[in-house]
């Protein structure tokens, strides 16, 4: 029974009404009341972060998602995230705070176009980067994520020509360390990532000049060649714990959590501007608003989800296996703070 004080209110913008306090302790209730846990991803605000049962990359919390024995799960992250929770558990109700957090490089590339693709290229594995809809994913012969493009790609026999999906930049990066001539890639690309530009890293150098630059492979090639470092985030987060001064380029989320995790070190993101407006799209009122509701819920169809699911599951065999992530719990306590591969 809720007190009167926690009566539920029609939309989300009556909770953006309340108390901080309120809405946590409403979140609270909730949760227990449902049986629900949060994901938060990396990228989230601190104030989704901080009221998360778990925080890492999309596959981390998907995993971890598939492993709790809760009911309910709140995705706060972007819709192919609640997704691919979907998709690895069935039987769970997923909920995203917010629709319209989609993500415009997964975006890019639909099912209709990857089929019209593959009719081109009868004889290519298909690749499909895990920032992509549960119907793409369906499509391909298996997932990867930013940490794993290189050992799936190398695992496909040589022979064979890849179709890479969605982002050109990881397929570029993934051409060049593996040599492979024959890997088709998709026009897609994240912008956040794509926007970073070289005066901007140049800058961050001249300000910094003895820091380490690591930058994911999301981003352009003129950047990758002037870094110190490509990497992951996860490989960022490594670094990040064995170096004193770090320039990062990738979404600036995950340089505000290290600073939190590490104050005393020199963290500087390489592009301030490189925020992901989807992925700041939950706040704590949606969030309270979608446990009160239950809403939106994901809901896949069942052979969407059965064929991507082959995908992903593919992937995580080549990976070492099923396995449910140490996951980091919640900001605060994190030990050893955020991990993951980039938005995937
Ligand atoms: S950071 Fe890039 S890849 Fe991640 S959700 Fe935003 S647009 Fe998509």
């Amino acid at each position: 029974m809720i007190a009167p004080s926690h009566r539920t209110l029609e939309t989300p913008l009556d909770y953006a009404a309340l108390p901080r306090e309120e809405l946590v302790e409403r979140i609270r209730r909730r949760k227990a009341e449902r049986n629900a846990v949060i994901l938060g991803h990396n990228y989230q605000r601190v104030e989704i972060q901080e009221v998360s049962d778990f925080l890492g990359d999309s596959l981390e919390l998907s995993q971890e998602a598939a492993a709790t024995p809760a009911e309910v799960i709140v995705f706060c992250g972007v819709r192919f995230m609640a997704e691919t929770a979907k998709v690895l558990s069935p039987r769970k109700t997923v909920l995203m705070p917010d629709l319209r957090a989609g993500c415009p490089m997964a975006d890019m590339v639909d099912a209709p176009g990857l089929r019209r693709l593959k009719a081109r290229y009868p004889d290519a594995v298909v690749v499909a980067y895990v920032n992509s809809s549960a119907e793409v994913k369906a499509e391909a012969d298996i997932c990867c994520t930013s940490a794993n493009a290189v050992r799936v790609v190398e695992s496909v026999p040589p022979d064979r020509p890849i179709l890479f999906v969605p982002d050109r930049n990881l397929a570029r990066y993934v051409r060049e360390r593996t040599g492979r001539t024959n890997i088709i890639a998709w026009d897609g690309y994240c912008h956040v990532h794509d926007d970073m530009v070289l005066e901007e890293l140049e800058r961050a150098r001249r300000e910094h000049p003895g820091a380490l630059v690591v930058i994911h492979p999301e981003a352009r090639k003129d950047l990758l060649e002037r870094a110190d470092v490509v990497t992951s985030t996860s490989g960022m987060v490594r670094l990040a714990q064995e170096h004193e001064a770090l320039i990062i380029g990738t979404e600036r989320g995950l340089v505000d959590r290290l600073r939190q995790q590490f104050p005393h070190k020199t963290l500087i993101p390489l592009s301030g501007a490189a925020v992901c407006g989807n992925m700041k799209l939950n706040t704590l009122a949606k969030l309270a608003w979608s446990l009160d509701h239950l809403r939106y819920e994901v809901v896949l169809e069942e052979e969407i989800r059965a064929r991507a699911e082959a995908s992903l599951k593919k992937m995580l065999e080549l990976s070492g296996g099923w396995g449910r992530p140490s996951g980091a719990p919640a900001l605060a306590g994190a030990p050893g703070g955020p991990r993951g591969c980039g938005c995937a």
